[in-house]
């Protein structure tokens, strides 16, 4: 094993390479694409559309940005590129913008390292600590971001006002040699944009036009909604021309890899509590919540619909189950459908409503879309399942008066009268003699499945019921005739149903 390097000297006897940060982010990179190490772990979906460019730009080594929408995981990325760092470098001890001991920038350590020379303690920084993160916000000030003098500090020590010791550093200085991250570029004020595309096409900042310069060594990351930064005069040009890439997220694409994220992000395994056991279609339908929500007219699409929403959705519903298995002693927790509609307070809050939404209100637009998120989960499930049985059961006057803290046993108790009812459960993946819980929670989406179908109506009062149109239910022989083949002009058939 090689001596630790405890000094200047060692340091210089290694002959550790002194690296700017993007050198040495490319090199490790370069290193697990060699080795088909894992890039990015966590992240899920971007594999082939926004890893490709993300490695692009580091093997480039540009400054970068990410445009997205909230809650497409851009944070996440950032904070994900500080695995590309060694994993400690040497630094000056106590120099405030970790100054490197073979090419120190700063005064005191120059002088330092000439009064010391080999014999100069050295001290290592971890690569977590070499992470910077910044929200833009109007009122973000030069001094936050590059400095300041402090004036105290100058008159304590005697020192000339220009002289760099007298220095307040700000966040960037402070990010010398790692990775300074700008979340929201378009919401900083011009002058401290004018100031980064100085830091970006200089290389160096300049302090309050004091003759103090620093040669700073930093990987510039942002991100930005895309509209914002599209916007004309929310950036300025000449720095928008220096960021080297933008790089476009996204939404999970499929259900599947939104199931993905939130089955690592929702936080449902409760250590000290009951088992949780949540069915696939009850996840299927939370995330298929977002995916109608980020198609809804009455939402607005530049702000998007995050992935917590389906995160936080998932907790509640978890801890809507846990409520009734604590309250009924029932040993396991098993989600309902029902218990979507409990987790509004996770919903409204995540998305910003068009004029249309408005009028309905925050509430019922969420109601809405668990409504149509069940129907769409449901009707790909029990695809050519006939329902009709049970529908007549209704239509004959039954109803199931059942709400969401109605107890397992109880559940299963009340429905068995209803024909057909089991069977449709069983198709909802739960096997026979399963614990009741699931059993309960299968015949539950069936029901929010029919009502979803607007087959049968569910009410406060009286639970599930006749569906209000029941009466006015075409006959087989009127379905029969709307769904015959209608020639249309051009001679091509098209089937209407
Ligand atoms: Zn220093």
């Amino acid at each position: 094993m090689a001596a630790p390097i405890e000094t200047l000297g060692d340091l210089r006897r290694s002959g550790a390479p002194s690296r700017p940060v993007k050198q040495e982010i490319r090199d490790n990179l370069v290193r697990k694409l060699q080795a088909g190490e894992p890039l990015f772990p966590g992240i899920i979906g971007f594999d082939e559309t926004v890893v490709p460019q993300l490695v692009n730009a580091i093997l480039s080594r540009h400054n970068f940005i990410l445009l997205g929408l909230r809650g497409q995981a851009k944070s996440r990325i950032l904070r994900g590129l500080t695995d590309l760092l060694d994993e400690r470098i040497a630094v000056v001890p106590g120099c405030e913008i970790h100054d490197d001991p073979l090419q120190p920038i700063c005064a005191a350590c120059r002088a330092r390292v000439a009064r010391e020379g080999d014999k100069m303690p050295i001290a290592w920084l971890p690569r977590d600590a070499r992470y910077v993160e910044k929200l833009a916000t109007p009122d973000v000030t030069i001094a936050d971001m590059v400095g300041d003098i402090d004036p105290i500090k100058a008159a304590q020590a005697g020192l000339n006002l220009s002289d760099e010791l007298t220095m307040h550093y700000g966040l960037l200085p402070r990010a010398n040699r790692g990775i300074f991250a700008i979340n929201e570029l378009p919401d900083l004020a011009g002058k401290i944009q004018v100031g980064l595309f100085n830091i970006l096409q200089e290389g160096d900042v300049q302090i309050k036009g004091y003759p103090i310069r620093l040669k700073l060594d930093v990987l510039l990351v942002f991100t930005a909604n895309p509209e914002d930064y599209t916007a004309r005069g929310k950036i300025i040009t000449p720095l928008k021309d220096r960021i080297g890439s933008e790089i476009r997220t996204h939404y999970p694409v499929t259900r599947l890899n939104a199931m993905a994220i939130t089955r690592q992000e929702a936080w449902t395994e409760r250590l000290g509590a009951r088992a949780v056991n949540i069915p696939d279609y009850v996840r299927e339908v939370v995330e298929e919540v977002a995916f109608q929500a980020r198609a809804d007219r009455k939402i607005d699409k530049r702000s998007g619909v995050s992935q917590r929403l389906p995160i936080t959705t998932l907790e509640l519903v978890v801890s809507n189950a846990e409520r009734r298995a604590l309250a009924n002693g029932e040993k396991l927790v098993v989600p309902r459908v029902t218990d979507i509609y409990a987790a509004l307070p996770s919903i409204t809050g995540k998305f910003e409503l068009e004029y249309e939404g408005e009028l309905r209100g925050a509430e019922q637009v969420a109601r809405d879309l668990i409504r149509s998120a069940v129907g769409n989960v449901f009707v790909g499930m029990f695809e050519g399942v006939d329902t009709r049985t049970v529908v007549e059961w209704f239509d004959l006057g039954g109803t199931l008066p059942l709400a969401d803290n109605t107890p397992a046993g109880e559940l299963i108790a009340t429905t068995r009268g209803v024909q057909g009812l089991t069977e449709l459960a069983g198709h909802a993946g739960v096997a026979p003699g399963s614990d009741p819980a699931l059993v309960a929670s299968a015949i539950d989406f069936v029901l929010e499945g029919l009502y979803a179908q607007k087959k049968i109506s569910r009410s406060d009062e009286r639970g599930y019921s006749a569906a209000e149109t029941a009466a006015r239910r075409p006959t087989r022989r009127e379905e029969q005739s709307i769904n015959e083949e209608v020639r249309i002009p051009s001679g091509k058939k098209k089937y209407y149903n």
